[in-house]
């Protein structure tokens, strides 16, 4: 007998009954492979999920990332350590991203991506040391048809990181928000010591002000630094945590992000610049506000903005958080411990150190805008002043303004019933 599949039709020559069956089967196979193909015609040809773009936004305190997709995806995503990093998965989605998209900026230092096979695809982003997830969601977009999702990525101290990893140890499924109470901090400052981030202005290319003698402002302000850093810490009571311990250039909003990262309890900025008028002098105590409080101060806080454009960084101002009542109620609150240690600085240094006509002033720097950490700017003197120049540089005086400042901490941290530790 002929092989079956030699015979072209599948049936054994021949006629009668075995014949007919032979045919009939074929057909019903025919059939069912027929309807097989329609059935399972999603299964086997589906498109994965596209993306259709991919944007980042942010600075180095806060960042977003907003994917649209042209159908829904599904997320997963989960936090690994050494070094600190998000990865989000995604089940049929092919990810092609364009290079200039995922360029690193603000809080994200590096962002890769690549096919996990059967279909998922797994997006890495890391950021700057330890951060928080404070959200990742997908929405139905407008046009009815599109998905986004959007992650808001935070930056938070290696305990905050640590929490969350407990949570997601905890869960199995890797989708569960970690969120850390961003409330609770400044309510409840728990078991942590008081921590104290000094900030010593300027760095590296950027040498700020200079004095007419030709002392340079990053100097004197790393020099000052050094020696409250000092006070504080004989204290004994609080961590203490340099922006900068060399002559560095750090931006803006990294010297914000360094704060969130040591869950600054209060943030205090140095400097000693110049002004127009030679025979200004004295010191003078800053807070961020949106109006400034005098044209000197709005020009003070432009040329300190100026600083990270001096270094050829491109700034963008991000103001994502506005809407977030939340955020505006912790910033108001915020505001306030803010004006309470001006005042106490303010205070403390009346009686020690010259300081000019009212003396808390308040306007837009940038550094100060850590929405949960009290922060202040302090000008120590002005380098356009010969007197100020000279106190500046005298190790004497410095020991005595640090003095001082380290009062005003400690009064702080009275006033606000915590005592560390
Ligand atoms: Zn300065």
């Amino acid at each position: 007998m002929v092989p079956a599949a030699w015979t072209g039709n599948g049936c054994a020559r021949g006629s009668g009954k075995a014949g007919r069956a032979c045919h009939i089967a074929l057909a019903l196979l025919a059939l069912m492979a027929a309807f097989l193909s329609i059935a399972c015609l999603p299964a086997w040809s589906a498109e994965p999920v596209k993306v259709l773009d991919y944007k980042m936004a942010g600075d180095a305190s806060h960042m977003r990332v907003v994917i649209n997709f042209d159908r829904e995806p599904e997320p997963k995503w989960l936090l690994l350590r050494s070094p600190h990093r998000l990865v989000i998965d995604l089940p049929d989605v092919a990810l092609a991203l364009k290079p200039e998209d995922v360029k690193p900026r603000g809080l994200i230092s590096s962002v890769r991506y690549g096919a996990l096979g059967d279909g998922v695809s797994r997006l890495i982003l890391t950021p700057k040391g330890p951060f928080n997830v404070e959200k990742i969601e997908v929405l139905q977009n407008e046009d009815g048809s599109s998905y986004r999702m959007v992650a808001d990525i935070a930056a938070a101290s290696e305990r905050e990181f640590d929490a969350a990893l407990a949570i997601q140890a905890e869960t199995t499924a890797s989708t569960t928000t970690a969120k850390t109470d961003r409330v609770g901090k400044l309510a409840l400052p728990g078991d942590r010591p008081f921590t104290i981030v000094i900030d010593p202005g300027h760095g590296g290319i950027d040498g700020g002000a200079e004095g007419l003698n030709g002392t340079v402002e990053k100097e004197i302000t790393l020099a000052f630094s050094n020696e409250l850093k000092a006070k504080l810490e004989a204290d004994g009571r609080y961590k203490v945590v340099l922006t900068r311990e060399g002559d560095d250039f750090l931006r803006l909003d990294d010297r914000v992000r360094i704060a969130r990262q040591n869950e600054a309890d209060l943030f205090i900025s140095i400097h000693a610049d110049t002004i127009r008028l030679k025979g200004i002098r004295g010191a003078t105590v800053y807070t961020v506000s949106d109006k400034a409080s005098d044209a000197d101060a709005q020009a003070l806080a432009d040329r300190e903005n100026l600083s990270d454009k001096l270094a050829g960084v491109d700034v963008v101002e991000e103001n994502h958080e506005v809407a977030d009542i939340l955020v505006d109620l912790i910033r108001r609150e915020t505001h306030g411990f803010s004006a309470r240690f001006a005042r106490s600085v303010v205070g403390q240094l009346s009686p020690t150190v010259g300081m000019i006509n009212n003396p808390h002033r308040s306007a837009g720097f940038r550094v100060l805008k850590a929405p949960d950490v009290p922060s202040v700017l302090i000008e120590l003197g002005y380098l356009s002043n010969a007197k100020d120049e000279e106190q500046l540089r005298s190790a004497e005086w410095r020991e005595k303004a640090a003095t001082s400042i380290a009062k005003a901490v400690s009064a702080f941290v009275v006033e606000r019933g915590t005592t560390g530790g």
